[in-house]
């Protein structure tokens, strides 16, 4: 076996062991590459299952949370999704395997001009990313079918749970932001709003306004 095969065999193998066993979200996880998302040093480490430091003094997600979050979402290819918290780009590539259209917003515009370059080297075309306080949603293209949020807010943000479609779904990492934070789920219905708690992660914070690089 070439060492490649190897590093994407025990890729997966991390995922199904840390609970992500959805066919379609195993499949989209194989088929996008992490490796063009981490710039520098640690681009060799790309399948590893870790979160690895990327510009502006981010983080891209562990795939195995990645994994994890996607599955939690149940998208169907009819959906279209917002993504809070662009980074790297990867979270959204997945979610583009998925959906019909992805929208992910970054408070740094540098991450977002980044992640735009390597979606068009992959000839990713649904995903649309924008520069702005994700906390505030995206109202011109509100409501969605579902919405993930890659930074942790103390509650989920109200301008959020109102851009979720009836019937749609969203997770949130919930917490101090730097304490460990609960990944919720969050379901919305005709009368309100379900919570379930999924497990236990680190997230970088969610922040106010705009990054300082605009
Ligand atoms: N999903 C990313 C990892 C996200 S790291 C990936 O796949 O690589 C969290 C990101 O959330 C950071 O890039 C940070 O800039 C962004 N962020 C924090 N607060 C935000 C806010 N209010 N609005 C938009 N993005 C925010």
């Amino acid at each position: 076996m070439t060492d490649d095969a190897l590093q994407k065999m025990q890729f997966l193998y991390a995922l199904r062991s840390s609970g992500v066993t959805d066919k379609r979200v195993l499949s989209a996880m194989e088929a996008v590459d992490r490796a063009p998302f981490i710039t520098g040093i640690f681009n060799t480490r790309a399948y590893e299952d870790m979160p690895l430091p990327i510009a502006c003094g981010q983080t891209i997600s562990q795939p195995s949370i990645v994994g994890l979050m996607t599955q939690a979402l149940h998208i169907s290819p009819r959906d279209k999704v917002l993504e809070v918290g662009t980074g790297s780009g990867y979270q959204a590539a997945i979610l583009s395997r998925l959906a019909r259209r992805v929208y992910t917003v970054d408070r740094h515009r540098k991450l977002v001009i980044e992640a735009r370059e390597v979606f068009d080297s992959l000839g990713i075309s649904n995903i649309t990313a924008i520069t702005a306080d994700g906390s505030f949603g995206l109202p011109d293209q509100a409501p969605f079918d579902r919405i993930i949020v890659t930074a942790a807010a103390e509650d989920p943000p109200g301008p959020l749970l109102e851009q979720l479609k009836v019937g749609g779904i969203m997770v949130v990492p919930v917490g101090q932001s730097d304490a460990v934070q609960h990944l919720i789920v969050v379901r919305k219905s005709e009368t309100g709003f379900d919570y379930d708690e999924l497990r236990q992660v680190r997230f970088v914070p969610l922040l106010e306004g705009l990054g300082k690089d605009v």
